[in-house]
């Protein structure tokens, strides 16, 4: 069941729930975006159309931020839970290493991600990681990363660029890429970097 709250429609899932959503996406044959809906985006995207239409058009958008899960209850339409990104990214490690889900980490500095990936790998000993890259490359730099991911092959994409450069990323790219699941994880893989 999905809430509509100010134009976006969020998933009522539990986190269990959740990365079983995550499973049957990855079943499905097509590109799916995962969104995890903070206000800060959810305000401004009151006046950006594209960033609403991304909203509406993600196969999955769970409520992250207690702002959101806040404003569903005032308005009657409470959410099992709050479903933040890094929690849904750490959920998903253990199923990864047990289905084999090749994982690929973008954005974040210099060695940020592939220090994060070293991390999940002594928790998730047989998780397979697809490969890491930077953040911070140009504009011009970006069709070779793509390019990277697609050759890759990974089954999830963690990207860390911050919002709303993360999901219009995945949401420019998406066809493209042909990851199964695609979603923006914000500061997660600093903090998993340690
Ligand atoms: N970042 C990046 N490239 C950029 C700008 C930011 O890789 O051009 C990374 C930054 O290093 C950080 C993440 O994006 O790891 C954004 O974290 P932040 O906590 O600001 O994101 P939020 O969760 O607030 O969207």
């Amino acid at each position: 069941m999905r809430i509509e709250l100010l134009g976006a429609a969020i998933d009522n899932l539990s986190m269990q729930e959740t990365v079983l959503k995550v499973t049957s996406f990855i079943k499905e044959d097509r590109p799916c975006q995962i969104v995890t809906l903070n206000p800060e985006y959810l305000y401004r995207a009151q006046k950006q159309s594209d960033w609403m239409r991304l909203v509406r058009e993600a196969e999955l958008v769970t409520p992250d931020g207690t702002g959101i899960v806040w404003a569903c209850r005032m308005a009657g339409r409470p959410v099992q839970e709050r479903v933040t990104g890094i929690d849904l990214m750490l959920s998903l490690m253990p199923v990864a290493e047990k289905e084999g889900w090749r994982i690929f980490l973008l954005g974040s500095g210099p060695g940020v991600a592939e220090e994060a990936a070293k991390n999940l790998k002594k928790q998730y000993p047989e998780l397979k990681v697809a490969g890491t890259h930077h953040g911070y490359f140009k504009a011009e730099e970006e069709k070779e990363i793509v390019r990277q991911i697609k050759e890759a092959r990974p089954h999830l994409l963690f990207v860390a660029l911050g919002m709303p450069r993360q999901e219009q990323f995945i949401d420019q790219y998406k066809e493209e890429m042909q990851v199964p699941v695609s979603m923006g994880v914000g500061g997660s893989l600093d903090v998993i970097a340690g």
